[in-house]
């Protein structure tokens, strides 16, 4: 080895030893007759001190050193005159007795220090560098202690960790795929899976019992701020399961993440249906950290001439513990919040429970105090809170009002990234109607889609409704939500060929489209597949949580930007002519 300890290693009880470092120059500071280096690894920093009067050569070779220089010093550890309690090797210091450059470096284009100066575009371009600061490269460590302890946890319970195939076949179902074009076969592409889903059922039918790998997906969809194309799942599968097998599986896993990545004891973990998060939350992902829930007010609100309110199909509220102090102006930023288009609210009605008891709303032409207090009645409103109402179309009024509960939460102080509140969301529909999803293909809208994925199973006792209300069927699916973050979700499949091809025939595929695309998985089905079921979890977004972070792109090594793009390889990029036609890809058609 080129060195004989880390730069985040030495200790006052090192004193005397000789010891040689390798690592990045971070800083240097001359002070007249005494030059001290900060020498940076990835272990820490540990501080070289040089003095004109032990050795004035070697003072001048320090002061040639640049920022990021590779270096390899000797020297002896000596205890530091003015000792820094903020560095864990701040007791000591290295009296340095010989300098070896490894390498130059050109001066960087941020500089690499916790706080960096680096916007991000800038850091993105040259990541290799911005992975040198520790903030980055603790996420990073982060992610490689929750991928092993998971791999711990999963072996214990004799999950087989199986890789799946890359190059796979595209199916219209879901998110669009990424596809490859193969040059051996003219005119016929592979798509990138959008999760091993198929084939880890294949797995189940092979008598794998239980499965689980950690796995790049790729899915071509309209990118968010918190999405990237390509992303990682801890993937499982169990054979011989019900719901709550699964269910009580995976809770487990995430407990032992809780307590042995973070130290944290996590309660067993809460259930809610589908339906009350909609009802309570507006939201199928709620953010349970803090009550709030909403309060439907039609029966209490309708009938005294207010428009909006007599109009609307549903009218609904929270009430803000406290907030009733709210100035004029802060109420007007929240009927901005709730009327930007993102949220869509016409308004917002307010109501004031004052300290002295008074009610004061937004709307007192159409009502007196005393229904006002009816109101406070219905929301449990003591004196001191502040009712917020919203009123309209039923889906959309949720949606606004499970933003504006979020923005209270937050103003309020109420999402502590300390605090972590975990649910399981349970008896999600199986269908959706798809109005023309921009996600999904335009010749799947006006159909029923899974809400999940088309091999999931709908509850037995709703199996009849398949045929005349499919709406209204309920799935064995379930989600794992974390702070109102969907963390993870899977379902019980079907293993029933028969069922399997009513599910496709209910979503819009002919007999022979399904087994164009599926047949390897209904064939499969004819040969004994076992009852079985599984979930994902969203690697990323687990580990950006357990960083107490909202962005996945921190704990991704390299990431691609809002765009989509991977800013350092410059990627996606135009291919040249003679790989487009060995490809058979017709250039004016790629390049239109
Ligand atoms: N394959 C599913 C997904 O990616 C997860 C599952 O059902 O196991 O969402």
């Amino acid at each position: 080895m080129l060195r004989t300890n880390t730069c985040g290693e030495l200790r006052i009880s090192d004193i005397n030893k000789t010891v040689t470092l390798c690592g990045w120059v971070q800083k240097s500071r001359d002070l007249g007759g005494m030059t001290f280096i900060d020498l940076r690894d990835r272990y820490g920093i540990t501080q070289l001190a040089f003095n004109t009067d032990w050795d004035k050569g070697l003072c001048d070779q320090a002061r040639a050193l640049s920022r990021e220089f590779v270096v390899q010093v000797t020297g002896t550890v000596i205890e530091r005159e003015s000792k820094n309690k903020n560095n864990p090797t701040g007791d000591i210091e290295l009296k340095v007795s010989s300098i070896k450059v490894l390498n130059d470096a050109k001066t960087p284009p941020f500089t690499i220090e916790e706080d960096t100066d680096g916007g991000d575009e800038l850091r993105m371009k040259y990541r290799y560098l911005d992975l040198r600061r520790s903030s980055v490269r603790k996420n990073l460590e982060l992610r490689h202690r929750i991928a092993i302890e998971t791999r711990n946890y999963l072996d214990k319970q004799d999950f087989l960790e199986v890789e799946t195939p890359v190059l796979i076949k595209s199916t219209p179902e879901g998110a669009r795929d990424f596809v490859v074009p193969s040059r051996m076969h003219s005119g016929q592409f592979y798509a990138l899976p959008q999760s091993p889903q198929t084939f880890k059922q294949l797995l189940m039918v092979s008598g794998f019992d239980r499965y689980y790998q950690i796995v790049k997906c790729f899915r071509d969809e309209d990118l968010r701020a918190d999405r990237q194309p390509e992303f990682t799942q801890i993937d499982c599968e169990m054979s011989f399961v019900e719901q709550e097998d699964i269910l009580n599986t995976f809770e487990g896993l995430v407990k032992h993440l809780f307590k042995t990545v973070k130290g944290v004891d996590i309660p067993k973990l809460q259930r809610m249906t589908y339906a009350d998060a909609m009802k309570y939350y507006g939201n199928d992902k709620p953010d349970t950290r803090f009550e709030m829930k909403f309060v439907e007010l039609n029966s209490v609100v309708k009938g005294q001439n207010f428009k909006v309110f007599d109009d609307a199909e549903l009218v609904v509220g929270i009430c803000a513990k406290g907030a009733a102090e709210y100035t004029r102006k802060q109420l007007d930023e929240l009927t901005e919040f709730v009327k930007r288009p993102q949220i869509g609210a016409t308004g917002l009605v307010y109501a004031r429970y004052n300290s002295d008891g008074t009610i004061k709303s937004s709307v007192d032409k159409f009502y007196n105090e005393e229904q006002l207090k009816t109101w406070a009645t219905a929301f449990d409103a003591q004196p001191g809170d502040l009712m917020l109402i919203l009123a309209g179309a039923k889906e959309k009024t949720q949606k606004a009002l499970s933003e504006l509960r979020l923005e209270m939460g937050s103003r309020l102080g109420l999402r502590d990234k300390n605090t972590f509140s975990c649910l399981w969301v349970i008896d999600f529909p199986l269908l959706e109607w798809n109005d023309g999803d921009p996600n999904l293909l335009a010749s799947l809208a006006g159909r029923w889609h899974a809400k999940h994925h088309p091999f999931t199973s709908p509850k037995p006792e709703d199996i009849a409704l398949l045929s005349t209300d499919p709406g209204a069927v309920r799935a064995n699916a379930y989600d794992m939500v974390i702070n109102g973050v969907e963390i993870g979700g899977g379902s019980i499949r079907i293993h029933n060929k028969d069922l399997q091809a009513q599910m496709f025939d209910i979503l819009g595929f002919t007999k022979e489209e399904a087994q164009k695309q599926f047949g390897f998985l209904m064939n499969a089905f004819e040969y004994g597949a076992p009852p079985h079921g599984g979930l994902a979890f969203g690697f990323d977004r687990l580990c950006s949580l357990f960083g107490g972070s909202d962005s996945i792109r921190d704990f991704i090594a390299f990431p691609k930007n809002n765009a989509g793009r991977d800013m350092m390889i410059d990627s996606p990029s135009e291919i040249s002519d003679e790989q487009l036609k060995e490809l058979s890809i017709r250039t004016e058609i790629a390049k239109a």
